[in-house]
């Protein structure tokens, strides 16, 4: 599957019904940017405007799901008031277990 703004846009609508992502204040349409110049996986940033950029030189489904939910973690973190929301500290680890556990994914490589 190629990594288009449609796929990321649906992509980010399902994650959104997340018991995980309900908690937060997340906004309801980001900017969504499939990106070439990213070797792999995603960032994301909120301000000015929420964006997260995900890698076009992703190929599957799950890996765009995760990417994608990765960075909805980071963006949630940032609604929440964490002062770590861009790291992979114990807020991120208690969230990603969360989302994780909700979706039966594994947590390693997430
Ligand atoms: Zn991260």
């Amino acid at each position: 599957m190629r990594v288009t703004p449609a796929v990321l846009r649906d992509t980010y609508r399902l994650l959104l019904n997340c018991r995980t992502f309900h908690r937060s204040n997340m906004p309801s349409r980001p900017r969504l940017v499939a990106s070439g110049s990213i070797p792999k996986w995603g960032d994301c940033w909120v301000h000015p405007y929420p964006t997260i950029r995900i890698s076009t030189h992703l190929r599957t489904l799950h890996a765009i799901q995760r990417t994608v939910a990765h960075e909805m973690v980071h963006i949630a973190l940032e609604q929440a008031g964490s002062k770590g929301w861009h790291d992979h500290g114990a807020d991120f680890r208690m969230m990603r277990a969360s989302i994780c556990r909700e979706l039966g994914w594994k947590q390693r490589g997430f």
